[in-house]
């Protein structure tokens, strides 16, 4: 088999951790396999740089960051290949712009465009493990660009798509994808497998163990993926396409984001264009809207509440005060405390009754829902952040996830 590997800046923090992870890499090639892996630049070690960066001006150019950043995954890279050597095993790393990997000129958010396996192919042939820096890639022009946080695993990705590999397999500091995060449910479980559109919506949600882009790429690309521990042997989760069995689990997760905050913009004439003239000039700054919610009165005023990433709220508020100026609107008001808690399953397209359950199982505990957005697998609602944990342990308990098969026909009544 051809399989492409990633391991994570924790599973290559230091010698020791490399040497671990250099012996598993070994042990599948002993088995046979041909091995890409893509590491990541060693923990911690992206953000040392960005910070360098940033104490000699806030706002480096982004070129040169790039270029900075990027020899996180050069150093563990070749230090792997060392690593791999030494063992006896020959190894030959690969930093982005020598694959190519070719990208997009939006520095450090760049997307991928093109592969060129041929060297890598070559490596294999001659009987090499093939090391790739992950996170990095090269323009046209031969700039070296980057593909934004956590994005080595959209390397890995790109990577077994363009290569056809069997499998890819993303190796981190947690056994697998659970149904919620293991910190805050003690009785969340590991999945065995989950839908490529599930991972997607749990990604965007809030969890984090697997960068949304590459999630999107393995969708598309049909690639199977796995994640599981670079720490122990524990099978992982399956990340592949949706089947009956998983229609039947109407919720598999749980997610929660508190990057978020919420601004209201209340009493804007209620009229074609004004959703345009609010969100326009929020838009034309980069700053990415989630949630939306129009509420308009009889007196023909209209209030709008939506939510941007927190890091963008400052900024986000005082474009909002100056279109509430513009349009006459009442008042502005914002919140930077809240939480998103989302639910997510795949047989809530074939089950009802799964929205009212989340809501009554919230009430229950006193908790306020602010706002409410669903997609065909997803329901979030918008609470107070300081009842987060408590959220999602209800949530948890009240759909029965710490049970391999929820009973749901209990909570739940089946349509048809
Ligand atoms: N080193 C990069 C980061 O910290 C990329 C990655 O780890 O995937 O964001
Ligand atoms: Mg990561």
């Amino acid at each position: 088999m051809l399989i492409v590997q990633k391991y994570g800046g924790t599973s290559v923090a230091n010698l020791e951790r490399i040497k671990k992870v250099a012996e598993k890499i070994i042990n599948y090639k002993k088995q046979g396999h041909d091995l890409v892996v893509v590491v990541s630049a060693m923990a911690g070690e992206t953000d040392r740089l960005i910070n360098l960066a940033k104490q000699i001006t806030e706002e480096p150019p982004l070129r040169e960051l790039d270029l900075l950043v990027s020899t996180g995954e050069q150093v563990s890279s070749s230090l792997l290949a060392i690593t791999l050597h030494s063992l006896g095993f020959p190894a030959k790393a690969l930093l982005g712009y020598q694959i190519p990997i070719y990208t997009t000129n939006l520095f450090t958010k760049a997307k991928i465009k093109d592969i060129k396996v041929n060297k890598i192919k070559n490596e294999l042939y001659k009987g090499n493990i093939v090391v790739v820096a992950g996170f990095q890639g090269v323009t046209d022009k031969g700039d070296i660009t980057t593909l934004g946080r956590g994005g080595s695993d959209t390397t890995a990705v790109a990577l077994a798509a363009a290569l056809k590999a069997d499998l890819c397999e993303i190796y981190t500091d947690v056994e697998g994808v659970y149904t919620a995060d293991p910190r805050i449910v003690s009785k969340a479980r590991k999945l065995k497998k989950i839908s490529y559109e599930e991972m997607l919506e749990m990604a965007s949600s809030g969890a984090k163990v697997l960068e949304m882009r590459s999630v999107e790429l393995a969708m598309i690309y049909k690639v199977p993926l796995v994640v599981r521990s670079s720490f122990s042997d524990a099978e992982g989760t399956l990340i592949t396409e949706e089947d009956e069995e998983m229609e039947k689990v109407v919720v598999s997760g749980i997610t929660y984001n508190r990057n978020e905050a919420r601004i209201s913009i209340y009493g804007v004439p209620d009229r074609p264009g004004i959703a345009a003239s609010i969100f326009g000039p929020i838009g034309e700054k980069g700053i990415i809207v989630d949630m939306i919610i129009q509420t308009t009165h009889p007196d023909g005023k209209a209030d709008i509440t939506f939510t941007v990433p927190r890091t963008d709220y400052k900024q986000a508020v005082k474009i909002i005060k100056e279109v509430a100026k513009k349009l006459k609107a009442e008042r502005v008001e914002g919140d930077e405390h809240i939480a998103k808690v989302s639910i997510i399953g795949a047989g809530m397209r074939t089950h009802s009754g799964v929205a009212t359950k989340m809501f009554e199982t919230l009430a229950k505990h006193g908790i306020n829902i602010m706002m409410i957005s669903t997609s065909e697998i997803k329901i979030s609602c918008v609470i107070d952040e300081k009842y987060t944990e408590l959220a999602v342990r209800a949530l948890h308990e009240a759909f029965n996830l710490e049970e391999e098969i929820p009973i749901k026909e209990e909570i739940i009544k089946k349509v048809n």
